[in-house]
């Protein structure tokens, strides 16, 4: 992990940063367990499994800037991080959306972060897959409700509730991008909603499609 721009004299930054790191070595860890079933030989570290997938460090800039998400994952080795607080005088961000407030559950949040540059690593092709996972599950059944509508306390097959505070579902999109990144997300941690409804997502199916897809995903990341 590299930082840039961060003020460590700042506690809300530095716990930012503290759990940046700790999300990566949760992201090492598992990638380390997947690489080394299929590369026996390499007996990697979760460090090493880390650097191999990402093909580098990854970069977390601070950049001051105000918006109403907390981060933008421009590559896989590079993620705009935003400040999400209002202050007293300033409420909205430059294209007037309210600021939700401080990021709770940031170990989390930098995951899914995480899961969006993992998936530009690997060319977007985790991110297609899921789309086509959508298509075929239903997109309104397993993805996230769409652009916020739907009742918060429904799970959506995640390991909780869409929002209040985002834990699971980072992001209130239902595109392939965002599906993706919090389904990479259940899968660092291996927690998913159980299947308690049918037609209202499924936690089971978007476990299996993690364990049975991160193999094949993975198996190009060494030569
Ligand atoms: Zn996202």
């Amino acid at each position: 992990m590299e930082f840039v721009g961060f003020d460590e004299s700042d506690s809300y930054q530095a716990a930012l940063m503290q759990e940046i790191e700790a999300a990566a070595l949760l992201v090492g860890e598992r990638l380390r367990e997947e690489l080394n079933k299929l590369f026996p030989s390499l007996r990697l570290t979760a460090r090493e499994a880390f650097l191999l997938v990402y093909g580098g460090k990854v970069t977390f800039t601070w950049t001051g800037e105000r918006k109403d998400h907390g981060a933008f994952t421009e590559s896989a080795n590079s993620i705009l991080v935003y400040d999400t607080r209002p202050t007293d005088t300033i409420t909205k961000d430059d294209e007037g959306n309210d600021l939700p407030g401080a990021i709770t559950n940031k170990r989390h949040w930098a995951t899914h972060e995480l899961g969006h540059a993992f998936s530009s690593a690997l060319s977007g092709k985790p991110s297609d897959d899921t789309g086509t996972f959508l298509d075929m599950e239903g997109n309104e059944g397993v993805g996230r409700p769409r652009d916020g509508s739907g009742n918060e306390n429904e799970y959506y097959g995640f390991g909780g509730p869409w929002k209040s505070p985002r834990k699971w579902q980072q992001s209130k999109y239902s595109n392939k991008y965002e599906q993706f990144a919090d389904m990479f997300l259940g899968w660092v941690y291996g927690e998913w909603a159980p299947s308690f409804n049918p037609s209202f997502g499924s936690g089971q199916a978007m476990s299996n499609f993690m364990n049975d897809n991160m193999p094949i995903w993975l198996s190009n990341v060494y030569p």
